[in-house]
């Protein structure tokens, strides 16, 4: 039988990373492809914006790129060529102690471990394994659950990663280690007692040392910018201010790729789906959300421990103890009065931030789900505790609480950035245990966002791994490992 012309092969709705991601795999080979965005602007989490004074360019969204920077799929592309250039600061993260030192991650292990003092051995002994296999295990965790490459090294690192982050901590002895890690693995966005929320902060501390933590230089949308030129050079078509509602707003193709979560994946394509992966997804559960705040500064942020001005993120937050305090009263649905803050001070190391001798600063905490409550009294305060005079320097800030960001983008449900919590039960089967995580019930119809494997972040592999799983199906195209 003749097969029925299709206006593309493919169509991605939506621009993040793992948008674009899928859109450029499709398209490499051969076909044809359309990207939607639902917004103005392409790049999903990876936008750059004059939020608060003409002149001060803030990351909305990602500002810290360590996946992207070690992203197998990112590093096959030439985006240097679309302009994208990455600047490493000299200390990837600092974390600041009320005694006015700082424990640090930076590129090199040994001076990561060495600054532990009594840890160092502990440090060197819990992430050294880990670092040494980076190159392929990095391609095991950032995709959906297989037979690993390396079984014995992800065996390793499983006994560790699914711990708690609370019971691995142990390995520590020293408050200074202790807090590091504590800030570490609160990226997860889970109680540190939780199972595998102990992973995402092994990941982190590795990832400093194999890949660094750098900052797209002009900001995130340089990111978002250099993946969409490049796909355009390969005859990719972008459609932006199109906000899909239903399949049926789509032209013809015989794939469709949604860069969206669960929620809005029912509401599109729902009436497509059998009774039970319906059912599915509406048991899906998201996570804790955000309240980010941006600042335009008319000097660098005065810390009292002076490592952290080589920093391109500070965690602000003290012992382990208060950190693990405050993720565990958010999740409870309570606002902490002293949160864990992540803070990112990118004008430092790439001037075209900010007008000559003027700054920016992002941060955010996490705040219960839905919440419409303003943390910038209670954030300013926690930098201030580390950095005194630091409010003094404020000419202008921007904030979005976690309602707020939703509107913003419709990803973040409740706040939530990582697109579902990253508890154990949904960290290698979202959105769905089903055989491929990224096909839906429907034929022709899959999920590339951040609620699929392996999990949120600015790295693309979601959208790499659903595209293979489509040219697979559909095309019948066989794509070797990345
Ligand atoms: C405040 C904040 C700080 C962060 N910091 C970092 C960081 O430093 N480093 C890092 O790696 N990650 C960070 N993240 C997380 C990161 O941005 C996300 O994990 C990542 O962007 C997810 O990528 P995605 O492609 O799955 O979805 P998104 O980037 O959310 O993109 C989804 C896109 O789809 C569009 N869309 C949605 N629905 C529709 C529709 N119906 N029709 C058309 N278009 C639609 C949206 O407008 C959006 O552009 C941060 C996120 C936030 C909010």
């Amino acid at each position: 039988m003749k097969k029925e012309k299709k206006d593309f092969d493919a169509i991605v709705v939506g621009s993040g990373p793992n948008g674009l991601a899928a859109a450029i795999t499709i398209q490499q080979q051969g076909l044809s492809v359309l990207l939607i965005e639902g917004k103005d602007q392409i790049g999903g989490g990876m936008r750059t914006a004059e939020l608060t004074l003409p002149g001060f360019k803030h990351d909305v969204c990602s500002a810290i790129h360590p996946m992207a920077a070690g992203s197998p799929f990112f590093k096959t592309l030439p985006l240097h060529e679309f302009g994208l250039e990455w600047i490493y600061p000299p200390v990837a993260a600092a974390h600041p102690l009320d005694n006015g030192e700082a424990a640090i991650l930076t590129h090199h292990i040994f001076d990561t471990a060495e600054q532990l003092g009594s840890d160092a051995a502990a440090y060197k002994n819990l992430i050294g394994p880990i670092l040494k296999n980076w190159p392929a295990f990095v391609k095991d965790l950032l995709a959906p659950l297989h037979f690993p490459g390396k079984p014995f090294a992800m065996a390793g690192f499983g006994l560790k990663g699914l711990q708690s982050a609370k019971l691995l901590s142990r390995t520590f002895k020293t408050e200074k280690a202790k807090a590091l890690f504590a800030g570490m693995a609160a990226h997860s966005i889970l109680p540190l007692d939780k199972m595998a929320s102990a992973a995402i902060g092994l990941v982190l501390m590795t990832a400093a040392h194999a890949d660094g933590w750098p900052i797209p230089g002009g900001g995130s949308q340089s990111l978002a910018n250099a993946l969409a030129d490049y796909f355009v050079s390969i005859g990719g078509q972008i459609e932006t201010g199109n906000m899909i509602s239903s399949l049926y707003q789509l032209p013809s193709s015989r794939a469709v790729l949604l860069d969206v979560t669960p929620r809005q994946l029912l509401k599109i394509a729902g009436q497509k789906f059998s009774t039970i992966y319906r059912s599915q997804l509406s048991r899906y559960r998201y996570g804790m959300g955000v309240f980010k705040i941006d600042w335009a500064l008319d000097s660098p942020i005065p810390f009292t421990a002076k490592d952290c001005s080589k920093a391109g993120t500070v965690h602000i937050g003290g012992t382990w103890n208060e950190i693990a305090h405050s993720e565990q009263q958010s999740w409870k649905g309570i606002h902490s009065r002293k949160p864990f803050v992540l803070l990112a001070q990118q004008s430092v190391f790439d001037k075209t931030r900010a007008p000559s001798g003027k700054h920016t600063a992002w941060a955010y905490c996490h705040v219960p789900s839905g919440s419409d409550k303003n943390m910038t009294d209670i954030i300013e305060q926690q930098v201030e505790r580390f950095a005194p005079g630091f409010r003094d320097l404020i000419s202008g800030r921007h904030t979005m609480n976690s309602k707020e960001l939703e509107q913003y983008n419709p990803n973040y449900i409740g706040g939530d950035i990582n697109g579902g919590a990253a508890i154990i039960s949904q960290l290698f089967t979202r959105p769905a245990l089903r055989y491929s995580p990224y096909r839906t019930s429907a034929k022709g119809i899959y999920v590339c966002s951040s609620s699929t494997p392996p999990g949120g972040g600015v790295h693309g592999m979601n959208g790499w791994h659903a595209a293979k799983r489509a040219l697979k199906d559909i095309f019948k195209i066989n794509l070797p490992p990345v």
